[in-house]
């Protein structure tokens, strides 16, 4: 420890010191309410009065660990089975997505007696060592590399990828026939198939949207040479892509395995692997001390029972449409807009250089997040393999209005950034706008302590959003 502070920070050189939040909207330090475009963990809302009375509740009535029977437990494993094909119907309740996916990985092992794993390129998959070993995000820049048993596979990206101008059943195919390449070599050197691990809507690849018919053609590729199909749902379920519970399902197809983690607890650290008795049983025993905690059940139940209430899956389709459409408008209008797409409240906007290279303008992307938090109040991110990938997430009950106002500051962001150009006094800050290298020093967290014990200055003007109460 060197006395420095580690973060992984929004918004460098200007990070945010949020203090408190309340449906889609998170006021900082200084009293500033900002529309919240980021936070897909907070799934029914931030702080949901719902949710946080069954935490509160139940943290007074019980907390246990695993090992005595919990009525809680029950009803919730089966809330969450109701929303998945019958045949998924053994959960393990754990405590992160990088969890899950740990655990999905050995069920995959255990079951297959097989070793080696397929992922798209980019993939990210969690922060286990086993789920850096099969996170080309992570090993491509790792010192190790690339696992023999790993085996990657290109991402079906029709928009940057290499199949691009087929239709969308062609692309699909041509990119299956790429993938089975790559399985049939590894075949051919002796190597096991034990499963395929994919995000369905693949968002750590900066949102990619694969072809309808995609998913069934490699599903049947990786059972044909005895893998299984474990679908990463850790960002994109509970409605996140609108019209489905899951994303697999706008695919047609059943995985064997599912595991999901962030939007489960609203914000509580809650994660799930759900999968069939067979391949269950080959794994053994299982024990987590926290998983499937009561106050972690409480809260997964509350959630479950705000998005039917609150109709939040219809919702997003709804208010995804509408955004998707808007976005598109903005492509036509702006030249550094190169593709928009995404589904419910899963969306992107890719920043280029210009329409026809197509190349990642990855300072302007960070440039236009800045100039719509700063102008705007509105929190975008950006992802991607080329750092250019604007992200909008929020939470899912993100209304119509604010698609709507989410446009208009990304329309007058792109107008000043885009057409003007004028993103070269940012690019020349000392810190620079990486997120995920962004170190502060303790020095630098104090000043956020301090600004708040001697009061904002009367500079930034407080936004009122219409519909919070
Ligand atoms: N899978 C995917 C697709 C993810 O996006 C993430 C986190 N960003 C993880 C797994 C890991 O989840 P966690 O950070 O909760 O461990």
């Amino acid at each position: 420890m060197d006395g420095r502070g580690m973060c992984n920070q929004h918004f460098i050189p200007s990070p945010l010191k949020i203090v408190r939040a309340q449906k889609q909207y998170m006021t900082d330090n200084m009293g500033v309410q900002y529309l919240d475009c980021v936070s897909n963990v907070v799934h029914v809302g931030h702080c949901h009065p719902q949710v946080v009375a069954a935490g509160k509740n139940q943290m007074a009535t019980l907390v246990t660990a695993q090992g005595f029977i919990n009525d809680s437990l029950t009803k919730y494993v089966k809330e969450l089975t109701s929303h998945l094909p019958d045949t998924l119907n053994v959960v393990y309740l754990v405590n992160s997505g990088s969890e899950a996916n740990d655990l999905a990985l050995r069920l995959a092992r255990s079951h297959t007696s097989h070793k080696d794993v397929v992922v798209f390129d980019e993939a990210y998959h969690g922060n286990l060592g086993n789920l850096i070993d099969i996170s080309p995000k992570m090993f491509k820049r790792m010192p190790q590399g690339k696992k023999d048993f790993v085996h990657v596979i290109p991402c079906p990206d029709t928009y940057r990828g290499p199949h691009r101008d087929d239709s969308p059943g062609a692309a699909a195919e041509k990119y299956v026939m790429e993938a089975e390449r790559v399985v049939m070599q590894a075949i051919q050197n002796n190597r096991k198939i034990s499963c395929l691990f994919t995000e369905c809507v693949v968002v750590n690849c900066g949102v990619i949207v694969p072809p309808r018919n995609y998913f069934s053609l490699l599903y049947n590729l990786i059972r044909e040479v005895g893998g299984v199909c474990v679908a990463d749902e850790v960002q994109t379920a509970l409605g996140r892509t609108g019209e489905c519970f899951w994303a697999f399902e706008h695919y047609g197809v059943v995985p064997d395995i599912v595991t999901t983690g962030k939007p489960l607890g609203n914000g509580y650290p809650m994660a799930a692997v759900i999968t069939t008795r067979e391949i269950s049983e080959s794994l053994g025993e299982y024990y987590s001390t926290f998983g499937g905690n009561p106050v972690a059940c409480a809260v997964g139940m509350a959630v479950l029972d705000v998005i039917e209430n609150e109709k939040l899956v219809q919702s997003a389709k709804a208010v995804g449409k509408t955004l998707l459409e808007n976005l598109q408008l903005l492509k036509t209008k702006h030249e550094c807009v190169g593709d928009v797409r995404g589904m419910g409240l899963c969306l992107a906007l890719d920043i280029v250089q210009d329409k026809a290279s197509r190349k990642p303008a990855r300072e302007l992307a960070q440039t236009i997040v800045h100039r719509v938090k700063e102008d705007h109040h509105t929190l975008l991110q950006v992802q991607g393999p080329g750092h250019n990938i604007i992200t909008i997430t929020p939470p899912m009950c993100f209304t119509q209005l604010n698609a709507r106002s989410l446009t208009t500051a990304l329309d007058e962001a792109l107008t000043a950034c885009c057409l003007r150009n004028q993103h070269s006094d940012l690019m020349s800050h000392p810190l620079g706008l990486e997120r995920n290298q962004a170190v502060l020093s303790l020095e630098e967290l104090e000043r956020f302590d301090e600004e708040e014990v001697t009061g904002p200055e009367p500079k930034r003007p407080r936004t009122s959003y219409d519909d919070v109460d």
